[in-house]
């Protein structure tokens, strides 16, 4: 089988990814209502699963590779790919919930990692520098750089901070697959690898940890954790690249209004 190819998009495939991704924002917008202690992973997971039906798509992990729900829902320690399931959250927590979209057959994959009542400053510092993480890492997603120069800008903050880059997990070309070529690592060399070209979407995705870089694999075979049992953080955005700029297709914005007026 021929090894599949990074994938210029044309305009019109741009709109339908952008669609995608920004009702993946708006799923974890209705999710983050409900983001609080005592909440389940799996009530989050029907809130969002309800809502991406309601607005004609499909749950884009829902059975990918038999993943069992609409959204990953990682807790604490967990990095990604964590099964909802019947534990309340606690205040103090972190959850990273990623979700995907399938809609006109196209993909949108997006990812942010919210506090569940009063997290240490630690932790939130943790999610604040993840986040810049992610900006500094878009920000040179530009046509004529390479892949390595997004992983060099993502690595080099992370470990000016002293955390830990996860390297067996990376973000990815997006479109008519939820995964596509480019392998888009956190890490990298400036120089390095894949050039970027106009037209290329990208959904990148810091996963970075408080502690060692180092993950194991769980039991339940999909959830990932930290090897040392500190907490990881995961924000992402699908994003295309310009001839002079780069655009983000997927926000975070449904979900600051609600976090906004959660606070007030
Ligand atoms: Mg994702
Ligand atoms: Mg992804």
């Amino acid at each position: 089988m021929a090894r599949p190819r990074v994938q210029v998009r044309t305009a019109s495939e741009i709109e339908l990814i952008r669609a995608s991704s920004l009702l993946v924002g708006r799923t974890l917008a209705a999710v983050a209502e409900h983001v609080a202690p005592g909440v389940t992973t799996l009530e989050l997971d029907a809130v969002a699963e309800a809502f991406i039906r309601d607005h004609g798509a499909e749950p884009g992990f829902k059975g990918y590779n038999g993943f069992p729900n609409s959204l990953c829902t990682s807790v604490n320690h967990h990095v990604v790919h964590g099964i909802p399931n019947e534990v309340p959250l606690q205040s103090g927590d972190i959850v990273s919930i990623d979700c995907g979209v399938l809609m006109n057959g196209f993909y949108g994959d997006s990812a942010f990692t919210f506090e569940v009542g009063e997290v240490s400053p630690e932790v939130r510092r943790l999610l604040d520098v993840t986040r810049e993480c992610l900006e500094r890492a878009i920000d040179v997603a530009i046509a004529g750089n390479r892949i390595g120069d997004i992983g060099h800008a993502c690595q080099s903050h992370a470990e000016a901070h002293g955390y830990g880059v996860v390297r067996e997990l990376v973000g990815h070309g997006l479109g008519s697959a939820l995964h596509e070529p480019p392998e888009v690592p956190n890490y990298g060399r400036p120089g390095n690898g894949v050039k970027i070209q106009a037209g290329m979407v990208l959904a990148i995705e810091p996963m970075i940890n408080l502690g060692t870089k180092k993950i194991v694999q769980s039991e339940d075979g999909w959830t990932i954790a930290t090897a040392d049992g500190l907490p990881s953080a995961h924000f992402e955005h699908d994003v295309v690249v310009g001839e002079d700029d780069v655009e983000v297709l997927s926000t975070f914005e449904y979900i600051e209004e609600v976090l906004a007026a959660k606070a007030s």
